[in-house]
């Protein structure tokens, strides 16, 4: 790669000649494509003749949540953020580094461009003097087109300069923790920061900020463009809206599925084409290793945010996995917490030294569940981020579901 931190339209123009020579990429819609069909209209009006709290109230009334994971109202973080006065920034966090997740990706490398005009919507409705793009180094297509469409983006004066700063990631999962990835801008060793306070008072370099995942501003420029009712027409089993579903796993056609938010692991294998050949369906991953396994048996549910919560899960960035008869739901969940273990940061102990202390437990044939347990309970009472609090999850649920395995 070329290093174009901290670039200059001359340096990106030139990074981007050099890079030609072997760039793979993907046949997606450039800049040129998009406006010739009213791309970046909505956000020119917006900015020109806009009222920002008219967009809040459309993307409120879409019910778009964060999704990124943790699926926070997205209108509701713009009035946090422009609550404090000043300097404000905006940070999207394409570090998408939950193991099984590749929906981001799969936009970014078709339709960049719904993604830019969502962004500097956002930026725009918080009045965002700068906007970081922190993208994880292992999707070197979409670094690459983003340069190119970045730089398209600036020579058509829809943004001046320097506004959109694309930032590469180092390969570290704790930097898709929003204030580990903050830090991480700021050139720190990517650590989660204490809360209070939160980003939206004290985020990059101790301004306001606005983080949104990827695909959450591709709904922004949606919404925006073909009103609220893109997400919100669609209901299923009482649930409103639409999923991205990253599925893999034993699947016939594992792929990204945009699929009713209130889909159950049911449709989604359906969606699939069915198992593969050769495998029956014992267990799930409903939405990452941090949401541990769930058995067949529980087939019925819908996969959204809040209808896992009772059972001990959640849905997460909805990546999605698939185990069949021919897995080990105990092999899986050491996997887990070896990821967990490689993948701490290491700054608080209950994380550091019980992912550490749980994989050497997992590794036995037979589980002290006692142990396990108050293990667990420490990492969820102790532990400073989400690493550390949703690891224990997989131990859980193979203790409750597959106890003949351990
Ligand atoms: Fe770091 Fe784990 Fe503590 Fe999170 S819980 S801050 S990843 S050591």
């Amino acid at each position: 790669h070329n290093h174009i931190d901290n670039a200059t339209p001359e340096k990106v123009q030139a990074a981007i000649a050099a890079e030609d020579t072997h760039a793979h990429l993907p046949d997606y819609e450039t800049y040129e494509a998009y406006a010739a069909t009213g791309g970046y209209e909505t956000f020119k009006d917006l900015r020109d003749n806009g009222n920002w709290e008219d967009v809040q109230e459309k993307v409120l009334a879409s019910g778009l949540r964060g999704l990124g994971g943790a699926g926070f109202p997205s209108g509701k973080k713009w009035g946090f953020v422009r609550a404090n006065a000043g300097t404000r920034y905006l940070a999207v966090n394409g570090d998408e580094g939950e193991p099984g997740t590749f929906k981001d990706r799969w936009y970014l490398e078709r339709t960049p461009h719904l993604f830019l005009e969502g962004m500097l919507i956002a930026a725009w409705a918080v009045e965002a003097e700068k906007a970081f793009i922190y993208m994880r180094d292992e999707y070197p297509a979409v670094l690459e087109i983003l340069r190119r469409e970045i730089a398209a983006l600036e020579s058509a004066g829809i943004v001046k300069p320097g506004y959109i700063d694309l930032r590469r990631g180092a390969g570290a999962y704790i930097c898709g923790e929003e204030s580990a990835m903050i830090e991480s801008i700021e050139g720190k060793r990517g650590m989660p920061r204490h809360r209070p306070p939160f980003v939206a008072q004290v985020g990059i370099f101790n301004k306001p900020t606005l983080v949104h995942n990827v695909e959450t501003l591709h709904w922004v420029a949606r919404i925006c463009r073909e009103g609220p009712e893109v997400l919100s027409s669609t209901e299923k089993n009482g649930r409103k809206g639409l999923r991205s579903y990253s599925v893999s796993g034993r699947v016939a056609n594992p792929g990204m599925y945009l699929l009713p938010a209130g889909s159950s692991i049911t449709d989604i294998i359906e969606a699939c084409g069915g198992m593969a050949n050769g495998h029956s369906f014992k267990a799930y991953q409903p939405g990452g290793p941090s949401s541990g396994l769930l058995p067949a048996s529980m087939n019925d549910i819908p996969l959204d945010f809040d209808t896992l919560q009772p059972h001990g899960s959640f849905i997460g960035s909805a990546a999605v996995v698939v185990l069949s008869d021919q897995d080990s739901a105990k092999a899986a969940a050491l996997n887990m917490l070896r990821f967990f273990e490689d993948e701490s940061c290491g700054q608080c102990t209950p994380c550091r030294v019980g992912c550490e202390k749980a994989v050497k437990l997992m590794q036995k044939d037979s589980w002290d569940q006692g142990l396990l347990e108050e293990l667990s309970t420490a990492m969820v009472d102790a532990s400073i981020c989400g690493l550390g609090q949703a690891a224990p999850n997989p131990i859980r649920l193979v203790m409750k579901h597959f106890p003949d395995e351990i």
